[in-house]
């Protein structure tokens, strides 16, 4: 059979990785500043795909001199100052969506803005005790004065950044679409959230502009234009869970996300804790030889895949009737009940069984063999049980 090539896979939609299939494209010619300037900048070419999965359009290939000119040059002359009316109508449902979700009582937490700006935007959360650190790449951030003792300014690109601190909360307003890597910078949030640290996120909504079509709802410098579902397919993939979310119909969307589990560290640990396992049974082995293996099920053959069974193992328990007379696989033996079983000094049996059913199966065997030795692997290694109390098992209230 002759392999299929595909020499040219179709690109994956940056928010939720669903591959494109050819969509109507958005094609304008824009100017370079989208604010008046002291000289005209000239206009560059804006072309944005599509993803007809999540909504999501995006700047394939934006142009780094372009960029480079809006941020370093044609920013410096920003109309927008931080008391700006305009820009009250998106910071304040912002405010009122933070304050909304964080307790009045938690001074002392410490709070990152990515993006930051004007620097003084920080003061809100200065004032309700946060130690505000903000990220900008932006020249006049770190040379605006600062007005709080409880905010630092931090120059740079999240992507970049080399903090050793860990943070409470994160926080990026109107940030996320002006990222090429948005994969790369929600999880530089994932490292820099301290475990169970919140996100709260600003973008403008790009399903708002398309069904309201208000002229200029494109910009050179914003590459990502989120919907709702581009937004939370991002941040999910990227080990975050949502918690709230406001702003829908509207300009602009907020959510609020929790840093889920971190889990290449409990993949790790989960590793480490069956070695450790392992290597406690190798000794269980070689002081009881001939163990009494107690449940066909899961952690049997776990054990098959790790020892030669049918060198350590003496016999096989299960409680399940259908089982009996049946080979357990790889062990060369026979399951049987309980009532068969024949321990040993030499034999004690070994409970192959979720913890849950422990203390019963502990109850049956000390009914039918009193005194013998019963050892249960759980994750904290291989250990004998002690005897159980005689007052309150049987002859309880
Ligand atoms: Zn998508």
């Amino acid at each position: 059979m002759n392999p299929v090539w595909r020499t040219n896979p179709a690109p994956l939609c940056p928010a939720c990785l669903s591959q494109l299939e050819s969509g109507p494209l958005v094609k304008l010619d824009l100017p370079i500043a989208s604010f008046p300037t002291t000289r005209d900048y000239g206009t560059a070419t804006l072309t944005l795909r599509p993803c007809a999965v999540c909504g999501h359009y995006f700047q394939e290939n934006p142009d780094p001199d372009v960029l480079h000119l809006i941020y370093s040059t044609i920013y410096r002359e920003s109309p927008l100052g931080p008391d700006d009316y305009l820009a009250q109508l998106y910071r304040r449902p912002f405010l009122d969506f933070f304050e909304a979700w964080t307790a009045a009582d938690e001074p002392g937490l410490k709070l990152l803005e990515i993006g930051c700006g004007e620097p003084n935007l920080l003061l809100p959360f200065a004032e309700r005790g946060f130690r505000c650190v903000g990220l900008d790449p932006s020249p006049p951030a770190a040379e605006t004065l600062l007005r709080h003792e409880n905010i630092s300014i931090v120059p740079g690109y999240v992507e970049d950044l080399e903090i050793q601190d860990h943070f409470d909360v994160i926080i990026m307003r109107f940030c996320l679409e002006h990222m090429r890597d948005i994969g790369r910078a929600v999880y530089s949030c994932f490292s820099l959230l301290l475990p169970g640290g919140r996100l709260f996120i600003q973008v403008p909504n790009n399903e708002f502009y398309m069904e309201h079509r208000p002229p200029l709802f494109a910009a050179l410098e914003h590459i990502h234009y989120f919907t709702r579902p581009s937004l939370e397919a991002l941040l999910a993939r990227k080990g975050f869970v949502a918690l709230a979310a406001a702003g829908d119909g509207g300009p602009n969307l907020m959510g609020l996300y929790r840093r889920g589990p971190d889990w290449a560290k409990k993949q790790k640990a989960f590793l480490e804790t069956e070695a450790r396992l392992e290597a406690d049974l190798k000794s269980f082995f070689i002081s009881h030889p001939r163990p009494i293996l107690y449940g066909y099920g899961a952690t049997f053959i776990w054990l098959k895949s790790r020892f030669d069974l049918p060198r350590h193992c003496g016999q096989v328990i299960d409680d399940t009737a259908s089982f009996h007379g049946k080979p357990a696989a790889g062990a060369d033996l026979t399951i049987k009940p309980l009532d068969e079983a024949e321990p040993t000094a030499d034999s004690p049996f070994l409970l192959c069984l979720n913890p849950m059913y422990h203390d019963e199966v502990q109850r049956r065997i000390e009914a039918h063999f009193p005194g013998a030795s019963v050892f249960a692997i759980t994750r904290a290694g291989v250990h004998r049980l002690g005897p159980r109390p005689l007052i309150g098992s049987r002859h309880g209230p």
